[in-house]
């Protein structure tokens, strides 16, 4: 049996080898390391995938988050409604703007942001939220995006764990997370369901007006070169991760398929365990298994991830330290929080390796050792 890796992406670039080494060279032989004509054709590839109005590349899915964030003009002070159950980019970069990062609970089933809690930490203050699709789940975008409009708000989607995932609406429209809000986030970020072998990121927008700021800002505030009308950044997608993208893209939706395979053996095999709940896909949504996890009841679960080490099966827990509780945000009140099922999920949750290369023979294995630890 091939060693498990929680991520392999290795085997997935053999395969398409030839490829991406076509691409990249083609970037070395054009000598534009930046913009040029490859992140063109990506900007617009993926623009095609989403159906969005507008997609502006950037250097990273965090820069895109606060890239996002900085378009809407908001004031110091300003709150900003996001799940504390996210990666810490998420929340970082609210704090990084002077805005106020207002920490909420999520549902335990879809581990996604949850709309009641969103609509009673609503404050004359608060000027935008941004729902998490965790793990490749969309976050109810339904209700948030009515909770918005009720209340004059700002969505921005962060994506960067759910390329690919389709939201169906109550009245039949599918649409692709990161176009339902006013601004979507997404990151390349190697081990993403579209990872590039370093850095990228990406803005979708369907507002021309917000689709010109966020391109301006991530290029030092300026239009015309030299002129620059407000304060930016630098942010930009290189031209050989555009090129590598290029590629991957065209195999976005097949590499979906082998998570959700992968899923589906897991599914089966942890099916009605007493002990084990498997992911739960809210019928809203496919979901893109950017992780596998498993909640556990009655389980020592740090002993389960040391066994599995044992074994040569990485786990991991994602994530040890919800937003509320991390040192970095206590200035921002988080002492205050009582989230317990955050608290409730850090404890229980376990992520099993997932990518697109889990082969039977492997996954057999992982299922078999963890119901042997879990039924001795
Ligand atoms: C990966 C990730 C990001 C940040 O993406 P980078 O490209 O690493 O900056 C933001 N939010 C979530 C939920 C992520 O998983």
């Amino acid at each position: 049996m091939k060693p498990i890796q929680m991520v392999d992406t290795k085997t997935q670039y053999l395969k398409i080898k030839n490829e991406v080494d076509k691409g990249i060279q083609e970037v070395l032989d054009s000598a534009a390391y930046i913009g040029g004509q490859k992140v063109a054709s990506f900007t617009e590839d993926l623009n095609n995938y989403h159906k969005s109005g507008f997609t502006i590349t950037c250097g990273n899915g965090t820069d895109a988050l606060q890239i996002a964030l900085m378009a809407l003009d908001l004031q110091p002070g300003d709150e900003v409604i996001t799940p504390s159950f996210t990666y810490i980019a998420t929340t970082e970069v609210i704090a990084l703007l002077k805005l106020k990062p207002v920490f909420v609970e999520v549902d335990p089933k879809t581990f996604c942001i949850n709309p009641d809690a969103v609509r009673k930490a609503i404050t004359p203050k608060t000027k935008a939220i941004v729902p998490v699709h965790l793990y490749g789940h969309a976050a109810p975008m339904e209700e948030i995006m009515q909770i918005a409009e009720e209340h004059n708000l700002f969505v921005v989607e962060d994506n960067a764990q759910a390329i690919g995932c389709n939201y169906a609406f109550k009245n039949g429209t599918v649409k692709k997370t990161a176009t339902i809000g006013h601004i979507g986030c997404t990151s390349f970020y190697p081990s993403k369901n579209l990872g590039a072998y370093g850095d990228g990121g990406a803005m979708f927008t369907n507002d021309a007006t917000l689709a010109e700021k966020l391109k301006m800002i991530a290029n030092h505030g300026q239009k015309v070169r030299y002129y620059h009308d407000m304060v930016g950044c630098n942010s930009r997608l290189d031209a050989i991760q555009a090129a590598i993208l290029l590629v991957k893209l065209k195999h976005l939706d097949e590499y979906i398929a082998a998570r959700q395979n992968a899923a589906n053996f897991y599914n089966k095999a942890f099916a009605n365990h007493p002990k084990i709940t498997t992911p739960y896909v809210a019928p809203y949504c496919s979901h893109v298994y950017h992780q596998y996890t498993l909640i556990l009841e009655g389980v020592n679960r740090d002993a389960l991830h040391n066994y599995l080490a044992e074994k040569k099966i990485p786990s991991m827990i994602y994530y040890p330290l919800p937003a509320h509780k991390q040192k970095v945000f206590n200035n921002f009140g988080a002492g205050n929080y009582h989230l317990e099922i955050t608290d409730w999920l850090t404890e229980r949750v376990i992520s099993l390796p997932m990518h697109t290369e889990l082969e039977e023979e492997q996954l057999n294995y992982i299922t078999t050792e963890v119901l042997n630890f879990i039924n001795q």
